[in-house]
Formats: structure tokens, C-alpha cells, sequence
């Protein structure tokens, strides 16, 4: 169905999810004799992936089979999930699931949303209304490739990650050497399933570990904007072979996914700031030293402050941040680099800081 009405939607030109659903809603429903809120959800999913295709300059195409449905037109009674098929007919699907998946199902403040249905699994999204208080303190994370650390001197190691994708590299090399071109071996031995879920348990922990801190002190949490971090490490950037691959594989957007999402769940504000010149900045004068090479992990400063490189970024990172936090005094709202240049911290050996345009005490 949602194939069919892919179709449709390329060879009429149809722009828009509204145009589309109204378009196919006989039809779909006509020629395969299915509920009338059918025809709706597969407009949607429909145009879900001729959107997404679009960007991704491919055909677009369902592969697999899936089913989703929004909240109005399924139930759950206990762990049957009863969902609208033919006509007059509906589908009844029992359910499995633990402790962790039952707390959300027996929750009555949630808000239910849409379910979805592939071969092998059942997801159903939950929503809920989380007050958002003003924060005290905003804290950055600078994220690399072996750790996350953050503005206020935490530190979480991520060197698993790195291992994990060297190691399961390693593994598939030797396996490409053996069986070249053997797809079936491949899916079954040389599959990333595996990787991807075990570099995945270790995101989840530190993403959970920062949220549930932000949470209890009342920060918010600012990350530095992704785009283009791929772009960086071209060819030709000074970096080695082997780092850049690593950075290629490294799931930073992953991390920072989990981040958000969590932190939407437990009311905590994330924004994101623009990553240039982070680490290169001196945090107490504002000079940027333009030789500090990837393999330096801390710097001496020409105003006598040695940095060290990971907190040093953090620290600018949370400056740039511009969610208000509760009794902070901001003279210049307008931003980044001049509102925190003259910024003396408790810690600064800088003479020539104006101490009266103090404004960010939290920060180190
Ligand atoms: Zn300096």
C-alpha cells in the first residue's frame, strides 16, 4: 500500500502530506478493502520517506514491511494490541515486554501516541507534559573521540567506543580476507548489529549519567552543533589515516541524540552552539592560538593560563550558551565572542580582566 501511494505521489507530482492522503484515500481503500483510517497512515508513512528521499537523492521505496498507526485508532487492553485491519475486522496482536516497558504501560499520566509494527517488533511512542524550570547553571560538554567532558570538570570516559569500533574493524578486515564476496557469511559473521549495540550500551550509559546530573542540579546542558564535524576531518587536515576513520565511525550524533532525548523526557534544556574555535580559544583572555595541533592535550597560554584542552572548550562551549539561567546577570545578550571576553573567572591570572563584567560566576 505504502508503495502504491509512492507512486502516485511521483507520478502526479504531489506536494504535500494533505494532498496526498486526500488523493490516495479511495483508492488505497477501494482496492485492497481495508478500515477507512488506513488509507491515512500509509499517506503518511508514504510521505514520510518520499520526503526523506528527496534529501537523500534515491529512489524512493519501502522496503520493509511495516505498519503505523496513530494513537486514535489502536488499543491496548493488558498486553493485547488491537489494531484496525479490513472492514469490520481488527487485528489482535499479543504482546511481550519487561518490567522497564511495562512502568510506561501502566503509567496513566502519559499521553499515548502512535504505534508502529515491523516484522519483529512493536514501539509504541509515549508523550508526556514536562514543566521546564529555568536552570541555574549552564554546563558544556565537549565531546572527542576518547571522552565527554563537561564545563564543570566531569569526565566520562568513552574510550570503549574507540575499541569497540577498532576492534570489530579489525575482525571484519580479516573476514573481507577470507570470504570476499560471500553475502550470506556476511550478514550472518561480518554484520555491525552487534557492534552497534554494544558501542550503543555505552552512550546510553553516559548519556543517562549526564541527564540525571543535569537534572538534579538544575543545569542545562549545551552541545556543540554537529554539522559539518565530518567535513572537518577531510583528507588533507593534518590528521593520520587511521584517525580520520576512526572519527568517520565515531557516533557522535548518536551521543547527542540520546542526550536530547532524555533530556527533553526529564525537562532539562539542551542547546546547541556553534563549535568554531572552541578548543582553540583561551577561555580566560579570549586569544586563539592557531598552532594548537590534535596531539596537544594541554597549552600554556601567552597570558600565563595553562589549558587544559578538553575543559578548556567545555568551558567555551558553555559560554556560548544562551539559555537563561535563574539570577544570572547578562549585561550583553547579543553573544558569543565579545560578552565573554572581559568575563574574569575566580581562577584567572589575567591582569588586564575587567572584573566588573563578571557575569558567568558558575563557570570555573
Ligand atoms: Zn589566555
Amino acid at each position: 500500500m505504502i508503495n502504491d501511494a509512492i507512486r502516485i505521489c511521483l507520478s502526479e507530482n504531489i506536494k504535500g502530506r494533505l494532498k496526498l492522503r486526500n488523493r490516495i484515500y479511495k483508492e488505497v481503500q477501494v482496492r485492497y478493502g481495508v478500515a477507512s483510517c488506513l488509507p491515512y497512515c500509509v499517506a503518511e508513512v508514504a510521505w514520510s520517506i518520499v520526503k526523506k528521499h528527496k534529501r537523500w537523492h534515491r529512489k524512493p521505496f519501502a522496503k520493509r514491511l511495516m505498519f503505523k498507526m496513530d494513537a486514535a485508532n489502536f488499543s491496548l487492553n493488558y498486553s493485547i494490541l488491537s489494531l484496525p485491519f479490513r472492514k469490520g475486522e481488527r487485528v489482535l496482536v499479543p504482546l511481550r515486554y519487561g518490567e522497564y516497558q511495562r512502568s510506561f504501560l501502566g503509567d496513566k499520566t502519559l499521553k499515548r501516541g502512535c504505534v508502529t509494527m515491523t516484522e519483529s517488533s512493536v514501539v509504541i511512542a509515549f508523550s508526556k507534559e514536562v514543566p521546564i524550570e529555568e536552570p541555574l547553571r549552564r554546563v558544556g560538554y565537549d565531546l572527542n573521540e576518547k571522552s565527554i567532558v563537561g564545563s564543570d570538570g566531569t569526565r566520562h570516559d568513552l574510550s570503549e567506543v574507540a575499541r569497540l569500533h577498532t576492534l570489530y574493524g579489525i575482525r571484519r578486515s580479516r573476514f573481507y580476507e577470507r570470504h570476499p564476496t560471500d553475502g550470506r557469511l556476511k550478514r550472518k559473521f561480518a554484520s555491525s548489529r552487534r557492534e552497534k549495540e554494544r558501542v550503543n550500551q555505552t552512550l546510553h550509559r553516559v548519556s543517562t549519567l549526564i541527564v540525571e546530573k543535569a537534572r538534579a542540579n538544575k543545569e542545562a546542558i549545551v552541545l556543540e552543533r554537529l554539522k559539518g564535524i565530518r567535513y572537518s576531518h577531510e583528507k588533507g587536515n593534518g590528521e593520520g589515516k587511521a584517525r580520520r576513520r576512526r572519527v568517520a565511525q565515531w557516533p557522535f550524533g548518536q551521543l547527542q541524540a540520546f542526550i536530547g532525548y532524555k533530556a527533553r523526557w526529564a525537562g532539562v534544556p539542551v542547546e546547541h552552539v556553534s563549535p568554531a574555535y572552541t578548543s582553540k580559544k583561551c577561555n580566560f583572555c579570549g586569544s586563539i592560538n592557531r598552532k594548537l595541533k590534535l596531539t596537544d592535550r594541554s597549552w600554556l597560554c601567552p597570558c600565563g593560563a595553562m589549558l587544559d584542552r578538553d575543559l578548556n572548550a567545555a568551558i567555551n562551549i558553555a559560554r556560548r550558551g544562551k539559555i537563561r539561567c535563574l539570577g544570572e546577570v547578562r549585561p550583553e545578550a547579543r553573544g558569543t565572542d565579545e560578552a565573554m571576553k572581559g568575563n574574569e573567572t575566580t581562577m584567572a591570572p589575567i591582569p588586564q580582566a575587567e572584573a566588573a563584567k563578571s557575569s558567568l560566576q558558575h563557570l570555573p
